[in-house]
């Protein structure tokens, strides 16, 4: 049996990416099985979803605490420890990224990693940063598990239109664009530790934060998330067009838009979540989002 891993955050399609890929191994005539687990139940916040296949019954109803496949779709989840939490040693991870640096400085150590720019590909081809039929074209890919002859009709199933034509593109460019960089890794004996070996802390207030939840600090009982790291667009104010109204301010979700000393208002990055309301309501047209890579 086969266990594969996803992290995304909410709203990039992680769990139909799960269960797309599932059926992929269904098409193929394998058992698979698929569930999610929501952390903040909100868009942006971190999701995971566990995919098993094989060629016998799947009778598994844990989460996958070991996984030997990794599929990053957000490239903001590669710096998080819990997005490797019982990593093994000699395993594949497929990530929306550009440079596998960040991937083996968290200290994994896999047998290959599989690279592609998913934001860039999903927001040039559909206008969003739904990473998640790009980043099975890369598994696919990258690992050669399943074939975009298996997955194409999975994805037929759950698009339709212009939605289904755009990530028909976006999946062959996911597989066409992936980059696989091989280690001379071998699975570690680290494979051999019992899941009741491995200390799990839902039941008990941890010592540090381990979610990213507003509930999840042990400290203090609160815990301040840096939203910012949510965003991949970003607000930008012209100044010279800015009335001063305050109305972004006052839309803003996050209250992360504040007046200065100028009269101005202006974002807080290490907040803002790059949602586009300031934008949306801004009288004056005074803001752009702009790509965060621009
Ligand atoms: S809503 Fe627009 S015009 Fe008003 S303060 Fe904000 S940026 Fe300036
Ligand atoms: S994009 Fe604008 S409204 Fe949205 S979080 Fe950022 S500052 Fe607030």
């Amino acid at each position: 049996m086969g266990e594969i891993r996803l992290h995304g955050r909410g709203g990039q399609g992680t769990v139909m990416a799960a269960e797309m890929l599932a059926n992929a191994f269904v098409r193929q005539g394998k058992y698979a099985s698929v569930f999610p687990s929501f952390g903040i139940e909100r868009r942006g916040s971190a999701v995971q979803a566990f995919v098993r296949y094989g060629d016998q019954p799947i009778r598994e109803k844990t989460k996958i605490y070991r996984p030997e496949m990794l599929l990053a779709l957000d490239p903001t989840l590669l710096d998080k420890k819990d997005t490797y939490e019982g990593f093994k040693t000699g395993g594949v991870i497929v990530a929306a990224a550009k440079d596998h640096a960040r991937i083996l400085a968290m200290g994994v150590k896999p047998s290959i990693i599989g690279l592609v720019d998913g934001m860039e590909i999903a927001y040039r081809e559909t206008g969003t940063n739904i990473t998640n039929v790009v980043m099975l074209g890369a598994l696919a890919k990258v690992t050669g598990l399943i074939g975009l002859g298996d997955v194409t009709p999975a994805v037929e199933e759950n698009f339709s239109g212009e939605l289904l034509r755009k990530n028909l593109i976006v999946l062959k460019r996911g597989h066409d664009e992936a980059k696989v960089i091989k280690f001379d890794t071998q699975a570690g004996d680290d494979d051999a530790v019992s899941l009741f070996e491995i200390k799990k802390t839902s039941c008990l207030e941890p010592k540090t934060a381990v979610f990213e939840s507003s509930w999840s600090d042990c400290t203090n009982k609160v815990q301040i998330i840096k939203t910012g790291e949510w965003r991949f667009k970003r607000p930008v104010t012209n100044k010279d067009d800015c009335r001063r109204c305050g109305l972004c301010a006052l839309y803003c979700p996050v209250g992360c838009v504040t007046e200065r000393p100028s009269g101005h208002y202006l974002q807080d990055y290490a907040y803002c979540k790059g949602c586009g309301v300031c934008a949306f309501e801004c009288p004056a047209g005074a803001i752009d989002m702009v790509l965060e890579e621009e």
